[in-house]
């Protein structure tokens, strides 16, 4: 653990109207009802710290604590949360393909960049108890994040949150309820909760530090570009934390001077079954609109309604990149080849990014020679796989030349 480092948050924002809000406070929506972002003192910062000093730290999220809100470093409970590696599946993606594998991160996806940020705050800031909607992921991490460090959590899962996220939840010491309905109607129960003072809602970008968290991918990616950051970047977007906290990270780096104006392509992946940014994206407007009876096997991804849709479809449309839908047919196929042609288990989400990235290069959206980053935000091993049922009766005759 790094030694205690002044920081250089200077107050948040509202992401809408631009009001300003103190900082060191509990915040949850702005009065507006929109996000607040983080603010820094950027020029102090860069006379502190410089990109170089920072590469020479060890290669973990808190290599980068001069840009994150932590102000104590008592306030941190860390599960070990490593720099992903970027891995090139050149057979199933082609040459220019490299996945950034979040996967390795705690409890096995990338909600631990978010949620090891959140709780550290809502510990700072003196929160005991914690409720949140979750598709799964994000549940499993703030139930590991909480449980380090005794915080109270209530998390509530649309019926269709895939199994092992609902046992993984339960068995961190959170109380894990199923509800009959989506994650949005999730939220509204937590909402009713927190406006009678049960507990501090947590729901995606309800509270301004997850943001912080999920910014340290783009953080991490001009560093392992060189400080050149990639051509394109395809993300499979639910309520959109990471990509709205990438294109924050670039911005800041920017004004830091450790990057110059060159942004990556931003690339907006969601499933044909669920993709109310797309439609908004294609219709040239600033917000989308729920998407009902949403449906796909990417559950990641199965959000119907985002709070920060316009910072989503902002994003996209100043990078020069676009919002795509894939089928879970696609998305399916695209783990299994990228599994069988390049060893790397996707999730589903991971595998609408490869499945996206195939349908942009056929379009001529992307040049196979370009480097591009997909994203594979968990492991491919928490999800069910094609049953492979062979079987040997080693006291019978085997046939070896057929095995
Ligand atoms: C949460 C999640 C996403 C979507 O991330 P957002 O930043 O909320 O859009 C994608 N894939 C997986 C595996 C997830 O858990």
């Amino acid at each position: 653990m790094h030694r205690d480092r002044p920081t250089f948050v200077s107050h948040l924002e509202c992401s809408m109207t631009g009001e300003r809000y103190e900082a060191d406070r509990l915040h949850g929506l702005s009065r507006v009802g929109r996000p607040l972002l983080v603010r820094y003192e950027l020029e102090a910062l860069g006379q502190a710290v410089s990109r170089d000093a920072i590469a020479a730290r060890p290669t973990d999220l808190w290599r980068w604590r001069e840009l994150l809100p932590v102000r104590r470093t008592a306030s941190i409970v860390s599960l070990g949360e490593i720099e992903t590696p970027l891995v090139p599946i050149p057979r199933s993606g082609g040459p220019g393909a490299i996945v950034k594998d979040e996967g390795r991160l705690p409890t096995g996806s990338f909600k631990a960049r978010g949620l090891v940020m959140a709780v550290a705050m809502a510990r700072e800031l003196g929160v005991t108890r914690i409720a949140m909607p979750t598709n799964g992921n994000a549940g499993a991490a703030l139930a590991a994040y909480a449980a380090r460090c005794g915080i109270e959590t209530v998390v509530l899962c649309p019926e269709e949150t895939p199994e092992v996220n609902v046992r993984e939840i339960a068995a961190q010491g959170a109380r894990v309820w199923r509800v009959n309905g989506q994650i949005d109607e999730c939220g509204a129960i937590v909402a009713r909760g927190a406006a009678e003072g049960r507990w501090f809602d947590f729901s995606t970008l309800k509270e301004p530090y997850r943001i912080e968290g999920k910014k340290t991918m783009g953080l991490e990616l001009a560093a392992q570009f060189g400080w050149e950051l990639p051509d394109a970047i395809f993300y499979p977007t639910g309520g959109g934390t990471g990509l709205i906290g990438m294109w924050k990270a670039f911005d800041e780096m920017e004004r830091l001077g450790w990057i110059g104006s060159k942004r990556p392509r931003m690339y907006a992946v969601q499933a044909s079954g669920c993709a109310p940014i797309v439609r908004a994206f294609e219709a040239g407007v600033d917000h989308a609109e729920r998407w009902e009876d949403a449906a796909t096997v990417a559950a990641g991804i199965r959000v119907p309604r985002a709070v920060g849709d316009f910072l989503i479809l902002r994003a996209v449309r100043e990078s020069g990149g676009r919002a795509l839908a894939v089928g879970d047919p696609a998305i399916l196929t695209a783990v299994d080849e990228a599994a069988r042609k390049d060893g790397l288990l996707l999730c589903p989400e991971g595998g609408a990014t490869l499945a996206a990235y195939r349908q942009a290069l056929a379009d001529g959206l992307v040049d196979p020679e370009e480097r591009t980053v997909l994203f594979n935000c968990a492991t491919g091993l928490k999800y069910p796989m094609p049953p492979a049922d062979n079987w040997l009766d080693r006291n019978a005759e085997i046939d070896l030349a057929s095995l």
